[in-house]
């Protein structure tokens, strides 16, 4: 076996993403890593359950040899076998984000000798991480676009902090990820606003769509409120979709104790309000989440918003782990060109 790799989880944004990259990278490249400094950035630092989980499934399907898998360790080291693909299920045990788990072994999957099947158990719609919504709607249409054809079924919603939701996913994998170039954002073809609740008045969802409405400018015909049917505990999440030609970007607002349902809407409008500003494609989010598979892809490029310290530690992990340059390029004060060359 090749000697470890040894990567530094504190550097940069230091939190969970780099580990979760880290495990990914090992898995598609089959290198052992050393991943020291986990999450030393956080006021509460090494692995939490969401994290370990994230490390147990990878492991599960690469038939991994680890160490230091265990809540609250800072280090770890991580020797992946052959990626295995089957029918796995993942429970978080607590509301923490499934599709973080999702993240650490799709890159894995989607390039793996045959198809999976996968039951994920936890958070769903998760502050700080990707919604459910997102992944189905934005981010995984992009993947899609680029060779495989990974499906995604939400059965149940979970919220902080009951969790109890539960999604599917079925991946059919392709030899190699095609490049992406996403550089024009277009006409918008469509916009719509969702506020979705759980266990609580509707009267909330309606005021955080008023907000939105006089705001944005938007009429009440492309609001809806919609009930999470079954979900265990409460929950309030507020979706603005905006649809241009290549794409469909999610921006999302988390209802919070204690936080007015207008406060939601107006955060929710300031990110939305700045992403159409910029007449970029590509939001915060997706940036981070693109530029592993593009550099899977040995290449691709997008434009979007100044880059989120999320980004630029994932562009410098990239640049450690795997044979890429990225190259971000100032187009005007509120928008980047992001080039990933091989
Ligand atoms: P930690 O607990 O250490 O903060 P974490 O494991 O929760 O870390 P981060 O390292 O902060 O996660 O990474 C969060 C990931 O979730 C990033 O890839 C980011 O793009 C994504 N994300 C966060 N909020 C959203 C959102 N509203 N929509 C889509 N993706 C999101």
């Amino acid at each position: 076996m090749a000697a470890f790799i040894t990567i530094d989880g504190s550097r940069g944004e230091g939190g969970g993403q780099i580990l979760r990259s880290s495990l990914a990278i090992s898995m598609i490249s089959q290198r052992p890593i050393r991943v020291t400094n986990i999450r030393k950035g956080r006021s509460k630092p090494g692995l939490m359950r969401q994290h370990l989980t994230a490390v147990q499934a990878a492991a599960q399907i690469c038939n991994a040899r680890v160490t230091g898998d265990c809540i609250g360790s800072c280090e770890l080291t991580f020797e992946p076998n052959a990626v295995v693909p089957g029918e796995f299920r993942f429970s978080i045990g607590t509301a923490g984000s499934t599709t973080l788990v999702l993240q650490t072994i799709l890159p894995a999957l989607v390039i793996a000798s045959g198809p999976s099947t996968l039951i994920l158990e936890g958070g769903t719609h998760n502050p700080l991480a990707p919604p459910f919504d997102f992944l189905a709607k934005s981010f995984l249409p992009l993947i899609n676009r680029m060779g495989p054809q990974v499906a995604v079924e939400l059965e149940r919603h979970g919220f902080f902090p009951a969790g109890g939701g539960r999604f599917r996913v079925a991946i059919t994998p392709t030899d190699r990820l095609q490049p992406l170039s996403l550089v024009e954002r277009g006409e918008i073809v469509n916009r719509r606003a969702i506020a979705l609740i759980s266990h609580l008045s509707p009267e909330i969802a309606r005021r955080e769509l008023k907000v939105l409405g006089e705001k944005l400018g938007w009429t009440d015909s492309a609001w809806t409120v919609a009930e999470a049917p079954n979900s265990p505990g409460p929950g309030n999440v507020l979706f603005v979709e905006i649809e241009t030609p290549q794409l469909t970007e999610v921006f999302t607002g988390f209802g919070e104790r204690g936080i007015r349902a207008e406060r939601v809407a107006e955060r929710l409008v300031h990110d939305v309000r700045r992403y159409l500003a910029a007449e970029v494609p590509i939001g915060e989010y997706l940036a981070d989440q693109l530029l592993l598979p593009l550099a899977m892809a040995g290449g691709g490029e997008f434009v979007t918003l100044p880059l989120s310290r999320h980004s630029t530690t994932q562009i410098e992990l990239l640049e450690q782990l795997m044979d890429v340059k990225v190259e971000v390029h100032e187009l005007r004060k509120d928008a980047r060109r992001v080039v990933v060359r091989s």
